[in-house]
């Protein structure tokens, strides 16, 4: 079905994002990026998105989260083909300094085809790298696209919705965030001892004049559609309402699926597209449609790709009976446990961020 002028979006594609993808049996794979486009090209949904490259970009846009002797260091690494951009997850590669680049400048392109008016949805899958900080990488991220993306914004945006809904904490994207007031972010993401990167709790809200500006969603290991949903629900969308953004940036890792071998949350595809078809309906009420869709992590590469492809659908506003294919069969349940810690939770984040 062709999606209404409403729904015009656009698609960031470099053939660059295929070179972000780590050596040997790392997890991080730019298979996922592949297959989200096999299925998008196979359900004929090229033919309704159009696809555009990222304009080059140079190192000076980095500047504005990262410092100068980090970048150095990644290009340095980028041309010697080895070593580690932090403490052991993130390995250099041959080209890694062009292949983050190239990531960050799809996420600049997204904000370039909002701003100009040409699309109200951009989507860039290849960006989402939330665990990068000022001097150092982190989990798998060399530089932080959202952090910029969010920067770059500002300079014509006040109200910026952040909303991160990767299984792991953005880490990143907080701390380089942390006292910003015209961004207000949220993360939702499993929360347990030992679990990467360990921050996140709920009283994580911001520093300086960005107090209240991070909201955290920290979920046990099982959370499943209905208490994740409920969390959405019950915090979430208010906040959001109530911050009235003029621009959404939503951050979509694949790692939250129950598929996925790194995190224990038990997302299916039902629990992921509640939220995305909330903000997205959020956009069109308060912003003008105006929505950036990232991609993030997902270890999972066949059930990120579904997640993607289903989220790209809906934001676009195309109804297709072949979509159905990629959805998983069955929502998840939580466990009674699970449930009441979740409830908790909210609770808790009503208190501290004065929800009702
Ligand atoms: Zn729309
Ligand atoms: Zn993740």
């Amino acid at each position: 079905m062709r999606p209404s002028l409403l729904h015009k979006t656009v698609f960031v594609w470099s053939d660059l994002y295929y070179n972000y993808s780590f050596p040997d049996d790392h997890p991080f794979k730019s298979i996922r990026e592949s297959l989200t486009k096999k299925f998008l090209d196979q359900l004929g949904l090229f033919h309704e998105i159009k696809q555009v490259e990222p304009d080059p970009i140079d190192e000076e846009v980095l500047l504005q989260v990262h410092s100068k002797d980090y970048i150095n260091v990644v290009k340095r690494m980028s041309e010697r083909g080895h070593g580690m951009l932090d403490d052991g997850d993130t390995p250099a590669f041959r080209g890694i300094y062009e292949a983050s680049l190239a990531r960050v400048a799809g996420n600049l392109k997204a904000l370039k085809e909002i701003e100009s008016g040409n699309f109200v949805h951009a989507i860039n899958i290849g960006g989402g790298l939330h665990h990068a900080k000022r001097s150092s990488a982190g989990g798998f991220c060399v530089f932080n696209d959202i952090a910029i993306v969010a920067k770059e914004a500002e300079k014509k945006y006040n109200r910026i919705v952040i909303l991160d809904i990767d299984g792991h904490h953005f880490d990143g994207t907080q701390s380089l965030l942390y006292d910003d007031d015209k961004s207000l972010k949220i993360s939702m993401h499993m929360y347990h001892a030992n679990f990467f990167p360990g921050s996140g709790s709920v009283n994580e809200v911001g520093e300086g004049k960005g107090k209240g500006f991070t909201i955290n969603v920290p979920l046990p290991p099982g959370t499943g559609d209905d208490a994740y949903i409920m969390a959405f629900d019950e915090i979430v969308y208010p906040a959001i309402l109530r911050y009235k953004p003029d621009l959404i940036v939503l951050e979509v890792g694949g790692d939250s699926h129950f598929g996925d071998p790194l995190v224990e949350l038990k997302l299916s595809t039902n629990g992921y597209l509640h939220v995305v078809r909330k903000v997205h309906e959020l956009a069109h009420q308060l912003s003008d449609g105006r929505l950036i869709m990232t991609g993030g992590g997902g270890y999972n590469y066949d059930a990120t790709a579904r997640v993607w492809t289903l989220s790209i659908a809906e934001i676009a506003g195309i109804k297709e009976m072949e979509l159905e294919t990629l959805h998983d069969c069955c929502g998840t349940a939580s466990t009674p446990f699970v449930m009441e810690k979740v409830k908790k939770v909210i609770e808790q984040l009503k208190e501290i961020h004065n929800i009702s």
